[in-house]
């Protein structure tokens, strides 16, 4: 089976060689093909180039893009889209006035959500999530992360670990599984911290590793959660049983969670919305992915990872949504786009590279996606026809995606 799109307006994230992470001022460059041809065979990219090199080419099936954007699929690195429910309760209570953190201490927050999930069935849990994965691949994510982390007991946790091998074993894309096992205190242990962790690592880091239901491991690393002395003594467990850290540091606190990562060789650290000169120079010389999730800053109103002083600084960056009830209700990468250019400054080359080939990275995969490359993965965004790939931010909120094509077949 061949797939042919032809006349495309411009052709985005062109890579003859198969790179796997930019960096830096090398940020600044999207390679692209004006007038080009891409051939899809089954589900990989085999060929592509300027349309009078493919008079001669014969295909099954053909998609004309005469005046469209065709690019990779986004590459979401950072997700919590197994969750139960909603919070739209505490989205009104911070409308009229109450912080996150006045809601985390009433027993909201993330203890609200694990009290949800804790009560919800796992095939019902399977349903709402299959939901959400469905409506952000046909956003153009064709890659995404997903965490545990609202269970916060042992069987629990498990549970929404079980519910993301379904996804993986059910949906065409591929999906991460990440045990983010210390994500809040647990009621039942508040005071009580070091009981809470002694779980995590004799029984959660091991249960799941020996069921092999997670790649990677993350704690929620921060003021009034897990300290860095926690999170030391959980990424120390998690090291014995090879998972690989992809951590939450840096939301509201710099305390040194972005070194911590780098000595244990995070493929990782997410949020860094507080962000020292300390945290800069720990990741440079460091293979770890610095990653900003501006929807999030969206949505809580705290300040935006500053992006532009991380690639200024030499280093890459990735771009992820952070879908999850509490801080991003929302799974919409062509938002994060968006916001990276307007409020973080980004470049819409920078921004497409941070969401495409750097997302890829930060999931271990950007050997086989993330870019427009001979032998990759066939997952392809068609745009509608648009002036050209500058609207894919400039037009924020508006949806630009005409066709999703997940290895080599229409979503
Ligand atoms: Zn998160």
């Amino acid at each position: 089976m061949t797939l042919l799109i032809k006349n495309i307006k411009e052709l985005l994230q062109v890579r003859d060689t198969n790179v796997t992470i930019v960096k830096g001022e090398d940020m600044k460059v999207l390679p692209i093909l004006k007038n080009a041809y891409l051939l899809i065979e089954h589900d990989t990219i085999v060929e592509f180039g300027p349309m009078e090199e493919c008079l001669n080419i014969e295909a099954d099936q053909t998609i004309d893009a005469t005046g469209k954007v065709v690019l990779p699929t986004w590459c979401d690195s950072h997700t919590h889209i197994v969750y139960a429910g909603d919070r739209t309760q505490e989205f009104v209570d911070r409308i009229n006035g109450l912080s996150y953190e006045d809601i985390a201490n009433r027993g909201g927050g993330i203890l609200n959500s694990a009290e949800q999930l804790q009560n919800t069935s796992e095939d019902e849990l399977y349903n709402q999530a299959s939901k959400r994965l469905t409506e952000v691949i046909k956003l153009g994510t064709g890659a995404i992360e997903i965490k545990s982390g609202y269970g916060l007991t042992v069987e629990a946790e498990l549970k929404m670990l079980r519910v993301i091998k379904r996804l993986k074993h059910d949906f065409p894309i591929p999906v991460k599984p990440t045990l983010l096992a210390a994500h809040a205190i647990p009621k039942a242990y508040k005071g009580n911290k070091k009981a809470f962790i002694d779980i995590v690592v004799n029984e959660l880091i091991p249960k799941a590793a020996e069921a092999h239901l997670a790649e990677y491991i993350d704690v929620f690393c921060e003021k009034g959660y897990f300290d860095l002395e926690d999170t030391q003594r959980i990424l120390e467990a998690a090291k014995a049983h090879r998972l690989i850290p992809k951590i939450h540091v840096n939301q509201f606190n710099a305390f040194g969670g972005v070194a911590l990562g780098v000595e244990y060789d995070a493929l990782s650290v997410d949020h860094l919305e507080e962000l020292n000169p300390e945290d800069i120079s720990a990741l440079q010389g460091s293979n770890t992915m610095p990653v900003a999730l501006p929807s999030c800053s969206y949505f809580l109103s705290i300040p935006y990872t500053p992006g532009r002083a991380i690639i200024d600084a030499g280093l890459p960056l990735a771009l992820a949504t952070d879908y999850n009830p509490g801080s991003t209700p929302s799974g919409n990468m062509n938002f994060v786009v968006s916001s990276a250019c307007i409020k973080m400054k980004l470049t819409p080359e920078e921004a497409i590279n941070a969401a495409t080939i750097n997302g890829a990275y930060a999931m271990g995969l950007s050997n086989r996606y993330g870019s427009i490359c001979r032998g990759k993965k066939a997952n392809i965004i068609i745009t509608k026809a648009i002036p050209g790939y500058y609207h894919l931010p400039y037009a924020f909120g508006n949806n630009l995606i005409e066709t999703v094509i997940i290895n080599g077949d229409v979503f």
